[in-house]
C-alpha cells in the first residue's frame, strides 16, 4: 500500500528563500541546470561516439550505386556527451518520480515498480498477437482475470477490453449504445452531456454522429436533475455523465438520473475516469449505468503522460453486452481460454458492432493493472479510494482560506480539490499562479477546467502522497496564492527559475516552429 498518512512522515517547516531574481520560493527550489542547446548545435561532423574499422580496400561495395555523395549533417558526439545531453534534457521534464503531479482529472499516481517487473517478463513482453492460442494461454488468462476483477469492482455484465484509452473507451460505449438502439429500430439523434463534462465526452458523441446538448449544473456543482428530466424524450439516445464529476463531487442523484433516462427509452453512459475516488466502495452497475470506461492508466496505476500508452476497457450492462466489440476471451468448460472473433462469434456475440482495434488491446497495460490489483487486493483498493479522497479533502481544507473554493460548502470533495480565481487581485490570473508553481519546483495543477468555475484550478493529489509531501505542496501553493491575492506583479512574469521563461502558448500550439534552421548569427538560444 502507498498509504504513509498514518505515521512516520516528518513535518515540513518551509522557509522562504530569495535569490537574485527576486523570486521567493517556499519549497527551496533551486536551478542546477545548464542551458541545453540542440544536439545539432553541440555536435560536429568530425566527432563520433564509436570507432568503426576502416573498410578493407578489397571489400566489395554492396551499396549498388547508392553511396552517399556528401555528409548528411548528423551531429557527432562522444558517448559521455550524448549521455549527458539526453540526461540533462530528461531533467527538464517533470515526472511523478520527481514529485507530486497535481493535475486534476488525470489521476497521476505512483507506478509501482512491481508492475514494471511483471510487464517485462519475457513471456508477456515478447508475445505476438498472432501467436496460436495454445501458446498464449497465460496472456489470455491475464486478460480474463483482469476482466473478472473489473466486472466484480463495477458490478457490470460484460467488459470490452480492447479500447486503448479513455476517449477510445467512450467511443466504444457510445457505439454500443448506437448499435443497441439501431437493433431495436429506434435510432435517436441526441446525447445529453452536463456542462462540467470532460471535453472528450461531447467530442465522442459528436464523432459518433450525435447532436450534443448541454445540461446545466446546479449551484452545488452537480447535474441539474430537473433540467435533465425536462429535456428527456423520444429523440434522446442517452446521457454521458461523469461520476464522480469533474468538479470533484459525487452525483448523489445518479440512480434517479438512470431511472429517468431508462424510462424515456435512453441509455446511460458514465465517464469512469474518476473511478479512483470510489473503487472498492461504489459499483456503477448498482447505479443503473449501461456503459462506463475505466482508465487503467489512472485508477490502476499504469504509466501515462506524454500521450500514452493508455488503456480504456468498457464495462457494459446486460442491455449493451450483446453489442460489445470483438475480440473476447472466453473460458471453455475444460479451462482452455479461447478467443472469440468474427468467424466464431456465435449467438452470444453475433450482434457485436465490430472492432475497436486490430488485436486484443494494450497487453502491457493489462499485466501492469492486474499486478496492481492483485498486490492491493479488494481491501487495498478500497483503501486507495479512501486515502485519495482524504488527501484531496486535506488539500481543499488547507487552502480554502486563501483560495476561492466555490463548492466547499457542498460538503467534502471526492478525489480532487477545485478552486477558482475569485480572490486574486486585479491583473493576476490562474495562469500566473500555475506558472509560479513551476518556480516552486512543482508541476502546475489542471487550470481553466472544469469550465463551470472561473479561472478553475483542479488538484488531484491521489492516495500516493504522504502528509509530508502534501504539506510541502500546500505551503508552496499557499505562498503563491497569498502573492496572487496581494497582487504581486512579479507573478505575471513567472516562471523565473525554469529553463525557459513564459512562452506564447497560443502560438506554440497554433504555429509551432518544428524545423530547426541554422542560426544566421545573433540569438541562437531562441531557436
Ligand atoms: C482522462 C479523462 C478522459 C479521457 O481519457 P484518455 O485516456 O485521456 O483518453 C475522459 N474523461 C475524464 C473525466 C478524464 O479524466
Amino acid at each position: 500500500m502507498n498509504a504513509p498518512n498514518r505515521s512516520g512522515s516528518k513535518p515540513v517547516t518551509p522557509e522562504a528563500s530569495t535569490n537574485e531574481t527576486g523570486v521567493q520560493t517556499v519549497s527551496g527550489n533551486r536551478g542546477l541546470m545548464l542551458e541545453e542547446r540542440l544536439i545539432f548545435e553541440i555536435g560536429t561532423g568530425e566527432t563520433t561516439g564509436v570507432d568503426l574499422p576502416q573498410p578493407s580496400p578489397e571489400a566489395p561495395n554492396r551499396l549498388g550505386g547508392l553511396d552517399r555523395s556528401a555528409a548528411i549533417g548528423l551531429p557527432g558526439l562522444s558517448e559521455p556527451e550524448t549521455v549527458r545531453h539526453y540526461t540533462r534534457l530528461s531533467r527538464q521534464n517533470y515526472a511523478i518520480d520527481c514529485g507530486i503531479f497535481p493535475l486534476g482529472s488525470c489521476t497521476m499516481k505512483h507506478n509501482p515498480r512491481l508492475n514494471e517487473k511483471v510487464a517485462r517478463l519475457h513471456g508477456f513482453a515478447d508475445l505476438h498477437p498472432l501467436q496460436p492460442e495454445a501458446r498464449v494461454q497465460g496472456a489470455l488468462a491475464v486478460i480474463d482475470e483482469l476482466a473478472e476483477w473489473l466486472l466484480a469492482l463495477t458490478g457490470m455484465q460484460a467488459v470490452a477490453m480492447s479500447p486503448k484509452a479513455g476517449a477510445h473507451g467512450e467511443l466504444c460505449g457510445i457505439l454500443c449504445i448506437r448499435a443497441a438502439l439501431e437493433a431495436r429500430g429506434d435510432p435517436r439523434a441526441v446525447i445529453l452531456v452536463p456542462e462540467s463534462a470532460h471535453g472528450t465526452n461531447p467530442a465522442t458523441a459528436a464523432f459518433a454522429g450525435y447532436q450534443v446538448e448541454g445540461i446545466p449544473a446546479t449551484a452545488e456543482g452537480r447535474v441539474d436533475l430537473a433540467a435533465l428530466t425536462a429535456r428527456l424524450g423520444p429523440d434522446v439516445a442517452g446521457v454521458m455523465i461523469t461520476n464522480p464529476n469533474t468538479c470533484g463531487l459525487f452525483e448523489p442523484d445518479m440512480i434517479a438520473i438512470s431511472d429517468a433516462v431508462h424510462a424515456a427509452g435512453g441509455l446511460v453512459y458514465c465517464d469512469g475516469a474518476n473511478f479512483n475516488a470510489i473503487v472498492g466502495r461504489v459499483r456503477p452497475g448498482d447505479l443503473g449505468i449501461d456503459a462506463m470506461h475505466i482508465n487503467l492508466h489512472k485508477t490502476f496505476s499504469t504509466p501515462h503522460g506524454g500521450g500514452g500508452p493508455g488503456s480504456g476497457p468498457v464495462v457494459l450492462s446486460e442491455a449493451l453486452a450483446p453489442f460489445a466489440p470483438l475480440p473476447f476471451v472466453s473460458r471453455q468448460p475444460d479451462g482452455h481460454l479461447h478467443l472469440i472473433e468474427e468467424e466464431n462469434a456465435g449467438e452470444e456475440h453475433g450482434q457485436a458492432f465490430g472492432r475497436m482495434s486490430a488485436f486484443h488491446g494494450q497487453m502491457g497495460m493489462f499485466t501492469r493493472a492486474l499486478a496492481y490489483i492483485l498486490s492491493h487486493g479488494a481491501d487495498g483498493l478500497r483503501q486507495v479510494s479512501g486515502d485519495a479522497v482524504l488527501n484531496a479533502n486535506y488539500v481543499l481544507r488547507s487552502l480554502e482560506d486563501v483560495l476561492d473554493a466555490p463548492f466547499a460548502h457542498s460538503g467534502p470533495c471526492m478525489h480532487e480539490a477545485l478552486f477558482g480565481d475569485a480572490g486574486f487581485a486585479e491583473g493576476i490570473a490562474t495562469l500566473d499562479v500555475a506558472k509560479a508553481l513551476i518556480d516552486e519546483g512543482f508541476h502546475p495543477m489542471t487550470m481553466y477546467f472544469p469550465l463551470v468555475v472561473h479561472g478553475a484550478m483542479l488538484i488531484e493529489p491521489t492516495e500516493c502522497e504522504s502528509r509530508a509531501s502534501l504539506d510541502q505542496f500546500i505551503a508552496s501553493l499557499r505562498a503563491v496564492a497569498e502573492r496572487a491575492n496581494a497582487g504581486d506583479p512579479l507573478l505575471t512574469q513567472a516562471p523565473l527559475l525554469a529553463p525557459r521563461r513564459r512562452v506564447d502558448e497560443t502560438a506554440a500550439a497554433r504555429k509551432p516552429r518544428l524545423v530547426w534552421t541554422e542560426p544566421t548569427g545573433g540569438d541562437t538560444a531562441a531557436a
